[in-house]
């Protein structure tokens, strides 16, 4: 790895052995399967329940609901070493530091008692339905609706792009139980995989993440009793906006190791590669690219560490984590090109890593608001 000259302060010693441990499973038990599972378009169980046994997914939920109560920083470091070695396709961190957050921070004991402990282990792969063919960032205007009907509520609509679509056992959906309010008339529902009525479309061809099983969700008259509604009616859009600093700071985290990532590759590439005699680390010009990047993402490190500490005393404000999202991941869109252009022909061949960060790259700018939205946001505070 690069060493920076800023040296990272915001992890104790046990944080660090974390790491080792957590490096090493991503080396050998993640990183030689990606290639098949990108063919596949979705990681197998197994490999969930591999990261469940190991604890490494839930790790910020209470020990009594089968986490390991550990900080924000143990999530970052999870990110991060899955970021280092390139693989895109396991969705553990929005199964583990997105929807599990929700469960326990609203769920009633039940259900966390019921599902919590299950994603855990990795027996149970979480989801959130949010975005639909027809709205994505204006999430008000969501029009799958959950109507009261006896004691139950059925649930009608479509959603689209979901992240662990095809492997998830639990859905969050968002839906409208009072369809003429917009952001007042919002409510979450856990809706079980297995639940009549509900059934996963196409598994989407994409340009990027291609081992991740993005997918529609249908929702035809399914039924689900009150106990399934998660924190109370109507209260689904203040819910959403609760936790936004710290999923979208989980994307500037993803984009800062994915340009560390890149900048190794390339400057290891780049050292054994020769032309016209010498290594193409040698020319001026790559060195000077190289130098850039290395600045660039010393920069954005200082940043996102600072933000990072800021999360793990529920300090960043949601301006602050847009600002990350949006300058990070257009950071890494940028630093990922230009690394790829100094790897030449081989840059652009899928068997190499520098390839595959480039699709997977793009993304970030879209999902989690895109960085049209994050800038609307930061305006606001000016
Ligand atoms: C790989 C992947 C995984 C995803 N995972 C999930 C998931 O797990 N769950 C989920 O619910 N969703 C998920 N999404 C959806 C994602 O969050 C949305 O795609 C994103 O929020 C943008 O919404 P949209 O696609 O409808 O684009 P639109 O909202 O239609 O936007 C189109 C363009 O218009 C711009 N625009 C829109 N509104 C404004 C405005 N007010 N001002 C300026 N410009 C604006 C946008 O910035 C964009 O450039 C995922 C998407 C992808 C691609």
């Amino acid at each position: 790895m690069t060493e920076f000259a800023i040296p990272r302060s915001i992890f104790t010693d046990e944080h660090q052995q974390f790491r080792e441990s957590v490096k090493r499973f991503y080396e050998r038990e993640i990183a030689p399967h990606h290639a098949k599972w990108e063919e596949a378009g979705i990681v197998p169980r197994e490999a969930w329940l591999k990261a469940g046994e190991a604890g490494f997914l839930c790790a910020t939920m209470p020990e009594e609901y089968g986490g390991a109560g550990a900080d924000r920083y143990y999530s970052t470091i999870l990110m991060e070493e899955q970021a280092y070695v390139g693989a895109s396709g396991p969705g553990f961190s929005l199964h583990s530091d997105i929807v599990a957050p929700y469960i326990l921070n609203y769920g009633t004991e039940e259900q966390k008692q019921k599902w919590l402990p299950k994603m855990a282990k990795g027996e149970v792969i979480g989801a959130i339905a949010m975005t639909e063919p027809g709205t994505g960032s204006d999430l008000q205007g969501v029009k799958t609706t959950a109507v009261r009907k006896g004691n139950q509520f059925v649930i009608n609509g479509q959603k689209t792009f979901i992240t662990n679509g095809q492997n998830a056992d639990l859905v969050i959906v968002v839906a409208k139980t009072d369809p003429k309010e917009g952001a007042k008339g919002m409510s979450l529902f856990l809706v079980e995989g297995d639940r009549e009525g509900f059934t996963k479309g196409r598994n989407l061809e994409k340009l990027g993440l291609r081992a991740q099983d993005t997918s529609e969700l249908f929702f035809n008259d399914v039924h689900v009793p009150p106990e399934n509604m998660l924190g109370g009616e109507g209260q689904g859009f203040y819910m959403l906006m609760q936790e936004l600093a710290w999923e979208r700071l989980q994307i500037a985290i993803g984009a800062v190791a994915a340009c560390e990532a890149a900048l190794n590759w390339t400057v290891a590439y780049t050292r054994d590669r020769k032309a016209f005699g010498k290594s193409i680390a040698d020319f001026q010009n790559t060195r000077f690219e190289l130098a850039e990047i290395k600045t660039e993402t010393q920069v954005a490190r200082v940043f996102v560490d600072k933000c990072i500490e800021l999360v793990a005393q529920n300090k960043l404000d949601v301006a602050t984590a847009a600002m990350a999202k949006y300058w990070c991941s257009d950071l890494q869109n940028k630093i990922v090109d230009r690394c790829l252009q100094l790897h030449g022909g081989y840059g652009f061949m899928w068997e190499y890593p520098i390839a595959r960060a480039y699709a997977d790259a793009r993304v970030q700018r879209i999902y989690g608001g895109t960085n049209e939205i994050m800038k609307e946001l930061i305006s606001r505070t000016l």
